[in-house]
């Protein structure tokens, strides 16, 4: 047996609790991994408490992300030892996730645990700040240089947007970090902020073009956001779409595509593969603050995932959160 957040759904209704799950109900994989850490990522949360439709099959453990050790392995890459990480494949949506004491993968899934980084840091990093990393790598792709002008990130207070501020900071480019939380501003100067601007300039309806700002954008809000952002980029700028804490609709026009030829690039992070997925945690063993990261990341044990998985929907949870599968 072995400790897990299940996920259950049935004629009683939607429900998640800590439980003591028997390891003969794991799904099939060719590695057994023991976890030592996990995270809460937005999805997560969403998964959780029920209000994404993200879970696709039940009964299921949720968490996206996990680091730990092999326990055992058929897989060719993989031995009994090794240490590991996951993120996204569906896992936590479709398979059972990270969010348990023990997990069964394909190995193909994994990720060797990229050298430099402990487990702990590494779900610190999650989902959250391996997609954050992937819009640098957009931006960098897309020509997008610290002297192009400033980049905008929204959603600053959370997970994404943070660790999108400590590696844009650390590379140089002048950042103006996006909040609805006037309580944040000093905390979001500190990851290496130039500026804060509070949300409510960007929440309602605007004009299809703007004042032009940005020269690249990291959105982890979709919605009004989105589209006035993209409003407010400059000509040839690049705004990077990942997230929708704001909502799923984006009520914009295509002036700023064609009369500005801004470049709207989508950032997915489940289905990367693997040489991406490489590519992305070398440039954070490379580039990310480590103690900047250390002091936005908070650790919580198994049994306080469910409550933290609200806070996180209500906006109430800033930087990173660690959790301790083992207590
Ligand atoms: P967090 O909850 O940590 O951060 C989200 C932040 O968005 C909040 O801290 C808050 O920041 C802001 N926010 C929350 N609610 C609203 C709202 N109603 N309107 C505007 N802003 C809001 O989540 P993550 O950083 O983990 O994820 C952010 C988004 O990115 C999510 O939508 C997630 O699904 C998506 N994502 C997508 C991935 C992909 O593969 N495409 C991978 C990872 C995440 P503040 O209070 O500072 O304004």
């Amino acid at each position: 047996m072995f400790n897990g957040i299940f996920i259950e759904k049935d004629d009683a209704g939607y429900r998640a609790s800590r439980q003591s799950i028997d390891e003969a109900a794991l799904p099939e994989g060719d590695v057994l991994v023991a976890v030592d850490y996990s995270t809460i990522n937005y999805k997560d949360a969403l998964a959780i408490t029920g209000v994404g439709p993200v879970v696709r099959r039940f009964p299921m453990v949720p968490g996206i992300d996990l680091a730990g050790t092999v326990l055992a392995s058929s897989h060719a890459h993989y031995r009994a030892g090794d240490a590991v990480l996951l993120n996204g494949f569906g896992v936590g949506e479709q398979h059972w996730g990270g969010l348990a004491q023990k997990a069964q993968l394909k190995g193909d899934w994994l990720l060797p645990l990229p050298s430099g980084f402990s487990a702990w840091q590494a779900m610190a990093i999650g989902t959250a700040g391996y997609t954050a990393m992937l819009c640098v790598l957009a931006l960098e792709r897309h020509g997008v240089t610290p002297d192009k002008g400033e980049i905008v990130v929204t959603g600053a207070g959370g997970g994404v947007g943070g660790i999108a501020i400590l590696l844009l900071a650390r590379l140089g480019y002048r950042v103006v970090a996006v909040s609805g939380r006037s309580t944040l501003h000093d905390y979001l100067l500190g990851l290496g902020a130039a500026e804060v601007m509070d949300r409510t300039l960007l929440a309602a309806p605007g004009k299809p073009l703007g004042k032009e700002r940005w020269a690249g954008a990291v959105d982890v809000v979709g919605g009004t956001v989105l589209a006035n952002v993209c409003a407010t980029t400059c000509y040839g700028g690049v705004v990077t779409a990942c997230g929708l804490a704001g909502g799923m609709n984006w009520p914009a026009t295509v002036a700023p595509f064609i009369l500005r030829g801004v470049t709207l690039a989508g950032v997915d992070s489940v289905y990367v593969p693997a040489a991406v997925r490489q590519q992305a945690w070398q440039r954070l063993a490379q580039d990310l603050d480590r103690e900047k990261l250390q002091a936005m990341s908070r650790e919580i044990a198994l049994s306080e995932v469910i409550p933290l998985a609200e806070a996180l929907l209500a906006g109430s949870v800033q930087g990173r959160v660690v959790v301790d599968v083992n207590r």
